[in-house]
Formats: C-alpha cells, sequence, structure tokens
C-alpha cells in the first residue's frame, strides 16, 4: 500500500486539481476502501459548475467529489468489521449519504433525510478540511467512517458496470418504489439518460407492461439502448406530441406512472401532468436549478386527484436490488457504459458527460484511479 493518496480536488467552481494526502489511521470503528471505479452523474456537473452553490448548498471547497464509489476493504476496524459483516479484501459499493442514527428520521427509516449531527452529510460533498479528508471517491482511497452503509458486490463484475449500482438503484427507487409501480403498469419515463434507461429496466423488473421513454433527436441511440433495455415505444419530443403520442399509445388510457429525470427542462414537468391517468402518480426526480415552471397550474392535479412525489436519493432496499439486477446479467449494460477516464482527467470526464466536448456523446462514465 502507498503512504501516499492521490486524490482530484475541486479548489473552486470549474477548477479540480491533483493533490496528495496522508493515508489516515483507521480506528476499530471505521474502514479504508481502495477504490476500484467511481461513477460519474448530472450531480457532479452541477458541483463542478458550482450550479449547488446558487441552489441554496454552498460546496465546502477544497472538496474530493465523487459520490458513486466502488471498491475493495483495504483495512477495516474490528468493530467495523463486525458491524458491516465484511472483511479486506471484500467487494463493495458505498452509500452517499451518511447519516446520525440516533434523529427521528433515521430511526424511522428515512436515513436520507437525516437532519441530526454529523462529521460529514456525505461523500463528495465534504472539505477536506475535515479529517482525515479523504471523503470522496475521485481518489486512489477513501475513508469510511463508522456510520456507513455498504453493500457487497460480486467481484466477477467488470469494475465499470459494478459502479452502475448508483444509477440503477435511483431507478428501481423512483421508478418503481416510490410510485408503487405494478404489474401490468404503463409507464412514461421523461428522459433517456443514465437515469432514465435504469428507470425502463427497474419498470420491466416490475411487472410493467408498457413502457415509453421520451428524449431529443440527439438521443436517437439512448432510445435506440432504451428498447434494448425492455422500453415498448420511444418519442422524439421535437417530432412529435409527447401527451398526444402517450394518448395514441394507451388508447386514451394514459399512464399509471409517470417519472421526470430530464434535467433543467421545465416542459416535461408540464407533459407529466398531462400524461398521468386520473389518480396516476407522477414522480419529479430531474432538477430544474433555479428555473420555476411557466404555465404551471395545479388545479389539473387536484381534478385528477395526482399523486406528485418528490424523489432524490436512493435507499437501502433499492441499492440492493440493484446490484442484483447486475449481477443476474439479465441486460446489456455494458451497452449504456460509454467512458472511462482516470483520475487526472476528471474534469475532462465531467465534461464529456455535459456535452460539453464537441464530438463525445456519453451515457455512463466510471472514473478507474
Ligand atoms: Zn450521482
Ligand atoms: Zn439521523
Amino acid at each position: 500500500m502507498a503512504s501516499k493518496v492521490l486524490a482530484a480536488v475541486q479548489v473552486a467552481d470549474r477548477k479540480i486539481e491533483l493533490q496528495e494526502f496522508a493515508l489516515p489511521r483507521i480506528g476499530p470503528h471505521e474502514g479504508l476502501l481502495r477504490l476500484e471505479a467511481c461513477g460519474i452523474c448530472g450531480s457532479d456537473y452541477e458541483q463542478y459548475s458550482g450550479a449547488l452553490s446558487g441552489g441554496g448548498f454552498r460546496i465546502p471547497y477544497p472538496v474530493i467529489p465523487g459520490h458513486e464509489p466502488l471498491g475493495v476493504i483495504e483495512e477495516i476496524g474490528s468493530e467495523a468489521a463486525k458491524k458491516w459483516g465484511v472483511k479486506v479484501g471484500d467487494r463493495v459499493a458505498v452509500e452517499p449519504i451518511l447519516h446520525c442514527g440516533v434523529c427521528a428520521n433515521c430511526l424511522t427509516g428515512r436515513y436520507l433525510l437525516c437532519r441530526g449531527e454529523r462529521r460529514a452529510w456525505a461523500y463528495g460533498y465534504t472539505s477536506t478540511a475535515t479529517p482525515p479528508a479523504l471523503w470522496g471517491g475521485y481518489a486512489q482511497y477513501m475513508y469510511l467512517e463508522p456510520n456507513t452503509v455498504l453493500h457487497k458486490v460480486s467481484p466477477t463484475i467488470p469494475a465499470e458496470l459494478a459502479v452502475m449500482f448508483n444509477p440503477l438503484g435511483a431507478g428501481v427507487r423512483w421508478a418503481c418504489t416510490i410510485p408503487g409501480t405494478k404489474m401490468g403498469d404503463t409507464v412514461v419515463i421523461l428522459g433517456p439518460g443514465q437515469r432514465g434507461l435504469a428507470c425502463v429496466i427497474a419498470a420491466r423488473e416490475a411487472g410493467a407492461e408498457r413502457i415509453i421513454v421520451t428524449g431529443l433527436r440527439a438521443d436517437a441511440h439512448k432510445l435506440a439502448l432504451a428498447k434494448e433495455f425492455g422500453a415498448h415505444y420511444t418519442i422524439n419530443v421535437e417530432e412529435e406530441n409527447t401527451v398526444e403520442r402517450v394518448k395514441e399509445i394507451t388508447t386514451g388510457q394514459m399512464a399509471d406512472v409517470v417519472v421526470d429525470v430530464s434535467a433543467y427542462a421545465t416542459q416535461p414537468v408540464l407533459d407529466a401532468i398531462e400524461i398521468a391517468k386520473p389518480g396516476g402518480t407522477v414522480v419529479l426526480a430531474g432538477v430544474k436549478g433555479p428555473h420555476p415552471v411557466p404555465n404551471f397550474f395545479s388545479d389539473r392535479i387536484i381534478l385528477r386527484e395526482l399523486t406528485v412525489k418528490g424523489a432524490l436519493g436512493v435507499d437501502y432496499p433499492a441499492y440492493e436490488r440493484a446490484i442484483r439486477i447486475i449481477e443476474s446479467g439479465k441486460y446489456p449494460l455494458a451497452k449504456m457504459h460509454t467512458h472511462t477516464f482516470p483520475l487526472e482527467q476528471v474534469e475532462h470526464a465531467i465534461k464529456v458527460l455535459a456535452r460539453e466536448v464537441p464530438g463525445e456523446e456519453a451515457i455512463h462514465i466510471a472514473i478507474k484511479p
């Protein structure tokens, strides 16, 4: 094991540099993860661009980003080994959100909404000034604090696919758990990015009878992939009217469940409300930043008794389900993985995901240190 740890550190908006840190000493309740891979998602771009700073949450620079870590237990304290049920050499996926374990939200199973006292609230978003500095996945090693939630992952899966536990977990929670998707349901997914595609797989697993995915003209390859993953229909929103098309496909019945995973566009929110059938459920999971939704009439929700739910993170059962789906080998997930970059290229990787690099089209990207 090296004595120094290399990590990508965000020091300001749109500025990431490589820094070296000392390996931390691990106490009986803690662990050390040797990273195999860390996924990148839209939240990484928001963090990189500083957009999160404007949204009421201030990024505590300097910070090691990376909140989708997958790795091998390098070192573990005796108490942590008992509590987590893992040993040195085990491969694990790490949940990003840390929790106190004793506040009202934690004690009622809503640990993603923990408001209790804790040293750090999430991996990937904690300053390197908070000891022992290694709180992010874009590094060779990451510190595991006592309340970390881990999931064992089969060592036989390629790291860049195993790390999809995060988007796939989101698909399970947002397209199945939160809306309560049942066998025979019609599910419409607005947005065909990695999370939209993960929602397709999850809806398929839940037994949805009709899965419809929307996207832009530039998303043609993602929409094709959506069909390979189990979508029955795709809609190009630049050429077709989404609401009319869903009406046609469902012969006027409309959708039991609509999931919006599109980032920034506000029209999908209005479409979602029109696409849901009376009594249906709309899940809002695509952040819109500072943009309000114009022409939003709340009466549309009242008159048709819709249930509208917000979805932010992924919880324990959804991660477990996602990992079992990856291990099953049932879906050609490798087709979703488009790029792998080393630590030195974190900044470039984030730009590729955000379509800031001409000629590059990404769906799923992993950083491998
Ligand atoms: Zn993410
Ligand atoms: Zn708590």
